[in-house]
């Protein structure tokens, strides 16, 4: 640890808390990060459960397209770090209880083929997206208040109304008119998961359109070793440049922390106010304690002896599997979720690492990353629901599960206490929370407190391992208390 007290703070190493410290060492100042947990990284992080010999587990995130697309990653550039990632040849797939599976392939012509009579109708919704990805990316990975940087022209704006216009077709009561074909609406509808709420919905729907967008672009990518190589990177960068994580240090209250000219949060809303209570304006503190949670996950990992053994066995080209069946099937068993009924059928998703990077294997064992939408707080354990759904689709799986462990909803706050109640977006999603995240307001990093600011997922551009909370906080942090209004270069050269 630096002798000399840190010019900033930040509370939470997770992706963009890390991206925030990493910000700030880069413009000079001296950052010290503290977390609540022995291992570094949060939603991002990489851990031997103990369920095999040298098997590890990806504790929450597992896929990364938004960690290669994200304008704060780009700059980044994990890549050039040496950052290896695997991109596979199918980004996801939705298995059917009858007939061949649906498949998005990274190159969308692939898709369009295999989709057969579907096809040009997903060639019509993503093609015309395709050739400037960057406006849809700021879009939607912005901070919800300024405008995309790259609309510089005509075609920037012709561009998001074209996305805009695909996102709002998929929001609501007609969302099966552009995608009229079962296989398509449900490929689509698998995306949606990656959020859990209604169906139709915009949340889902401004997540799904982005997602799928990327599958065709960069691809859904995941890194060699499991995702705390990701968090690794951050750490180097964060340390060339003196900083420093300090882990097994929950902070409850701000006096537990070095006094400091800024203090960055990669907390829930609540954990913020309940860290500067006291200090902070009674109308703030009232409205992060009124920024509800959202519908929760449940997770389970395994330890098996074979790859999944899909009834189509195309499925296993697939990056990610959406498990659900049709979109019919996947809308009613959301519609459960939100009214607080556990489904019979639960949304789960499955990554099976192994298939696109050999390293995950160990004696011939490997892990399968799985989790499923389950009601807020639902202390139910959901292993069975989740053997059951992918038995669905792939007979004999049971068989083939060597070791597990199992989260319910209501205990994945032990593990991060940014989920509370099994809520992994860190509180609700929706076209409001979009905006007003966690409150409603112009400058919605900042707590109210000079200095202080909420630099998580509890704010725009919301969930998902892009840093870019953590980028418009510390950006926010370096203007106004530091001065310094030019964005610290990330360049791994530097
Ligand atoms: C099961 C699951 C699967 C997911 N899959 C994907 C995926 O495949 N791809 C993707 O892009 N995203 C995925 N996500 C979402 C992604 O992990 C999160 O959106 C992202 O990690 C949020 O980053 P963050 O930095 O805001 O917070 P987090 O990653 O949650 O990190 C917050 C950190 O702050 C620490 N902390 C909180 N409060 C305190 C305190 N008071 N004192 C000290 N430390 C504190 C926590 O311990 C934690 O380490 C998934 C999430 C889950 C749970």
């Amino acid at each position: 640890m630096r002798s000399a007290p840190p010019d900033a703070v930040v509370v939470g190493s997770g992706p963009n808390g890390m991206a925030a410290a990493v910000t700030l060492a880069r413009a000079g100042l001296g950052v010290e990060v503290f977390e609540a947990q022995p291992s570094i990284g949060g939603g991002a992080r990489t851990l031997d459960l103990g369920l095999a010999p040298g098997i590890t587990h990806d504790m929450c995130s597992a896929v990364h397209p938004l960690a290669i697309a994200s304008p704060f990653f780009e700059e980044f550039d994990l890549r050039a770090r040496g950052l290896e990632l695997t991109v596979p040849e199918v980004s996801y797939a939705q298995p059917f209880d009858d007939g061949p599976a649906a498949l998005a392939f990274h190159d969308l012509e692939q898709t369009v083929e295999r989709l057969g009579a579907a096809g040009p109708e997903w060639r019509r919704f993503f093609g015309p997206l395709l050739g400037r990805v960057d406006d849809s990316i700021w879009l939607s990975l912005g901070d919800k208040r300024s405008l995309p940087p790259t609309l510089r022209d005509l075609h920037g704006l012709a561009n998001i109304a074209r996305f805009g216009a695909r996102l709002l077709s998929q929001a609501g009561p007609a969302w099966n008119l552009p995608l009229s074909h079962e296989h398509t609406q449900s490929l689509f509808t698998g995306v949606s998961s990656h959020v859990i709420g209604r169906l139709p919905g915009m949340a889902t729907a401004a997540t799904a359109t982005l997602l799928a967008l990327l599958a065709h672009d960069v691809g859904w990518p995941s890194p060699v070793g499991g995702s705390q190589a990701i968090i690794d990177e951050l750490v180097d960068d964060l340390e060339a440049h003196g900083g420093a994580v300090i882990t097994d240090a929950r902070i409850d209250h701000v006096s537990d922390l070095p006094s400091a000219s800024a203090y960055l949060l990669d907390t829930s809303a609540l954990d913020a106010a309940r860290i500067f209570s006291g200090v902070m304006p009674a109308r703030i503190d009232r409205a992060l304690k009124g920024f509800k949670q959202g519908n929760a996950a449940a997770k389970v990992d395994l330890v098996v002896s074979d790859p999944v053994p899909w009834r189509d066995p195309e499925v296993s080209r697939a990056g990610t599997v959406h498990l659900g069946g049709t979109r019919g099937q996947m809308a009613a068993a959301e519609a459960d979720v939100v009214a607080g009924r556990m489904p019979r059928q639960p949304v789960c998703l499955v990554s099976d690492p192994t298939l696109f990077d050999p390293t995950r294997e160990v004696d011939g064992l490997r892990p399968l990353w799985t989790y499923c939408h389950v009601p807020f707080d639902c202390p139910l354990d959901p292993t069975e629901y989740i053997i059951r759904q992918i038995e669905r689709f792939a007979p004999g799986f049971r068989d083939t599960i060597v070791a597990h462990s199992s989260v319910p909803a209501s205990r994945m706050a032990k593990h991060n206490q940014n989920h509370v109640g099994g809520d992994i977006g860190n509180g609700g999603f929706s076209f409001y929370r979009m905006f007003a995240r966690p409150r409603s307001s112009w400058h919605n990093y900042d707590l109210g407190v000079p200095g202080a600011y909420l630099c998580s997922s509890a704010t725009p551009p919301a969930p998902g391992v892009h840093g870019m909370s953590g980028w418009f906080a510390a950006r926010r942090a370096l203007r106004n208390r530091f001065g310094i209004s030019r964005t610290p270069c990330l360049a791994p050269s530097l």
